[in-house]
């Protein structure tokens, strides 16, 4: 019998076993992972793949972190069925964990749509060390990529392979690249620096149809596009997107909407049954409604509030926001909340200058900053992302937002007060659970 039991060894698992240990040394704890690694940072498998990061510098918590915290791992294990009755896991081989405590920190899986010519060699998707692994093996027969999907993981897999001198063409169903975080000017932007990256963006375009090679079908040659152009290429990458990997709470009672729906404890419909990350809906403080965000530090506050919980610490999650900060191809970007504002009772300021690529868009609702976009210069974004975080009244000062020289300087001197004396906490909510160490 396993006190404390986590499904994935990822950033959520890493979040609740930091947090139950803070409160409970004794109790035991395993994880189960099928993906064989140590707990590694999911979003840099991008440097792995150009080059830039060796497997050390990807591990995300030291070597003999189980062994300090006192948790028994099963890596490269598959968990196949949670049986409530009994309280199990059940792993493919055959082997049972009898749990008190269950977390489901599974994550998320790639999506892949059907597409004729699927099953060939050189077809790939870009979400585990594993991928940057299978593509970094293949580079020296790779001079063509096509990465079907302009959305991040398609952003970061294309950074890399440019940074391996593949030549990436982007195809892409939406009508800009990083639809869901950026704008159609912010997009722009990062499209001129893709150009001059020597990526070629193909933007409201699907791909159709995988082709093999002249004389082996069996290899990828290149794609059809449902225009009947042909694009030759050596591999193809498929990043569409991720969905809540879900399937061990089907056929329990465990409410599954899109993720899985948890309170604000991190508690499933199921008692004693909990679930963080990328496969849990948990509360978004922007749009008020429990909603899955796809977020490393989401998940690991996730993950946090759950091993909290577990161990008998009653906490809440304060809510997430849907925050991207990235760089690729040498443009900085940060978009976070609501970008794209559904009517006209919000407020939109923006300001773009195409030419030096700087584009800043701030959307407001009743004197509260709800969203941001900030490209090429972000150093300030960190500040409107506090006021937004802490749901800051700007009404007096909203119209030095956008200002060039913007900055704390720029702030109300009792906002300035209260923040320095709240000692980089959040002043509105006080001691948090957001003291662990989250970065990527
Ligand atoms: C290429 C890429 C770039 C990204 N860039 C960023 C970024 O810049 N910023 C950001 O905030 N986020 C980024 N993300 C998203 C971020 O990585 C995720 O939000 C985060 O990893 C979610 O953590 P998690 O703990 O919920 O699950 P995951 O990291 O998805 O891990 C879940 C783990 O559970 C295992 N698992 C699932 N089911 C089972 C089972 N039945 N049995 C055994 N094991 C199982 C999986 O194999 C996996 O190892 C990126 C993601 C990718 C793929």
């Amino acid at each position: 019998m396993v006190r404390y039991l986590i499904i994935g060894n990822s950033v959520g698992a890493v979040g609740a076993v930091e947090a139950i240990r803070e409160i409970d040394h004794q109790g035991s704890l395993a994880v189960v992972s099928d993906e064989p690694y140590p707990v590694y940072s999911r979003p840099r498998i991008s440097e792995f793949l150009a080059g830039k990061s060796t497997m050390a510098d990807m591990l995300y918590r030291p070597e003999g972190f189980y062994q300090t915290h006192n948790v028994q791992t099963y890596l490269g294990r598959k968990a196949v069925k949670v049986e409530l009755g009994s309280k199990e896991v059940r792993l493919e081989d055959g082997e049972a964990l009898a749990f008190e405590d269950l977390l489901l920190a599974t994550g998320g899986v790639p999506f892949v749509p059907k597409m004729d010519g699927q099953g060939k060699e050189g077809i790939f998707t870009f979400t585990t060390l594993g991928d940057a692994e299978g593509i970094a093996r293949r580079l020296p027969q790779t001079r063509r990529a096509v990465v079907i999907g302009g959305g991040l993981i398609g952003m970061s897999v294309t950074d890399a392979l440019v940074k391996k001198g593949v030549e990436v063409t982007v195809v892409e169903l939406k009508d800009w690249v990083l639809n869901t975080i950026l704008d159609q000017d912010a997009a722009l932007v990062t499209q001129d620096a893709l150009a001059d990256a020597g990526v070629r963006v193909m933007a409201g375009q699907s791909v159709q149809k995988i082709l093999g090679r002249a004389g082996d079908e069996t290899t990828v040659g290149g794609v059809v596009l449902a225009t009947g152009e042909e694009i030759s290429c050596d591999i193809v990458v498929v990043a569409i997107g991720i969905v809540p990997r879900t399937e061990l709470a089907s056929g329990t009672p465990i409410q599954v909407n899109r993720g899985i729906v948890v309170d604000r404890r991190m508690a499933t419909t199921v008692p004693e049954i909990y679930a963080c990350g990328d496969v849990a809906e948990a509360f978004d403080f922007i749009y008020g409604i429990n909603r899955v965000i796809p977020i490393w530090p989401n998940a690991y506050l996730g993950g946090r509030v759950a091993g909290y919980n577990m161990a008998g610490m009653e906490t809440e999650y304060p809510g997430g926001v849907a925050m991207n900060s990235l760089k690729y191809f040498g443009l900085p970007i940060v978009s976070a909340g609501l970008y794209d504002p559904p009517d006209s009772s919000y407020r939109v300021m923006r300001s773009l200058d195409r030419k030096n690529r700087l584009y800043k868009k701030l959307v407001l609702k009743d004197g509260l900053v709800v969203g941001m976009v900030f490209v090429g210069a972000i150093d300030r974004a960190g500040i409107v992302l506090g006021l937004m975080r802490d749901k800051i009244d700007v009404s007096s000062f909203q119209d030095t937002l956008l200002a060039p020289d913007f900055g704390w300087a720029s702030l109300p001197a009792a906002l300035r007060r209260e923040k320095l004396t709240s000692n980089g906490r959040s002043p509105s909510r006080g001691p948090s659970v957001l003291s662990g160490r989250a970065r990527v």
